[in-house]
């Protein structure tokens, strides 16, 4: 199930993505959203063990604003996740999962604008990721139970500010301006996050490929670890971390985070006054 947030008539609502069956491909408006309908979900969806309601109304995809998927209380997010990655930054994979925050107000939404802080930082970087939705308030999951607590799965990129990154030290700054973490285009709840490849593309050209798999920690070690930290509320995300391949962005761009499985998030850059 892809359940979306979106915005119609000036309101807010959630809905279930649902193929129209017109037969038109579900990539080709570049938003992933042509050919799909969204059938409203009665309030929200995280209720656990709750059956989805839905209110009946039903809207073509195309016709309404995507938003975030969810609007998290808190992001996590893992570094050097990725053994090539590591490298690429010139340090080893680390023993243990690097964990840091980006705040909630990073987050945005398809199609909305990653604003380059031009005046503070001379690159700004895209980073694909898988992105994992918790759907209850949790803490300390053993691994077992680690598949209860996740509602879904989404695209995210962990936009940083690389320059600051490194003369900071702390990761705060270069990673938690407003608009550094795009979520979308939906959440989707049945994914098995092991092996599905994941791309970002600048421009059309690919940047990133990898497949999950090549996590260094995987996704239940990755919750029991943060989890032993922190309490998770229903919405908060957890970023796995990015592949290879990351590079800057500039003004006029158009980067795109596809995962196999779940869509397309693309999101235009602009820069900041
Ligand atoms: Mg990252």
């Amino acid at each position: 199930m892809r359940i979306a947030r979106f915005a119609a008539d000036g309101e807010v609502r959630y809905g279930i993505v649902e193929d129209s069956g017109s037969g038109t491909s579900a990539a080709a408006n570049g938003h992933g959203t042509e050919g799909l309908t969204i059938a409203e979900v009665a309030g929200h969806p995280f209720s656990p063990g709750e059956e989805v309601k839905l209110t009946g109304a039903r809207h073509q995809a195309s016709d309404v604003r995507l938003l975030a998927p969810v609007l998290p209380s808190k992001v996590v997010a893992i570094g050097k996740n990725y053994a090539e990655h590591a490298r690429e930054t010139g340090s080893e994979p680390p023993a243990e999962p690097l964990i840091f925050l980006k705040p909630s107000t990073a987050v945005i939404g398809p199609g909305d604008p990653i604003v380059r802080p031009a005046h503070l930082s001379k690159r700004v970087d895209f980073e694909g990721e898988l992105a994992v939705v918790f759907g209850r308030l949790c803490r300390d999951v053993p691994a077992a139970r680690v598949p209860e607590v996740i509602f879904g799965y989404t695209c995210a990129n962990d936009v940083t500010a690389r320059d600051l990154q490194a003369s900071d030290g702390q990761w705060a700054r270069a990673k938690g301006f407003d608009s550094f973490c795009p979520l979308g285009p939906w959440i989707e709840t049945e994914l098995d996050p092991g092996d599905v490849l994941l791309t970002t593309s600048v421009n059309g050209e690919i940047k990133q490929e990898a497949s999950t798999s090549e996590l260094i920690h995987d996704i239940v070690t990755l919750v029991t670890y943060a989890t032993a930290v922190m309490t998770m509320l229903p919405g908060d995300v957890l970023l796995t971390g990015t592949p290879a391949g990351i590079g800057p962005l500039i003004a006029g761009d158009q980067v795109s985070v596809h995962i196999d499985g779940i869509g397309t998030l693309t999101n235009p850059v602009v820069d900041g006054s």
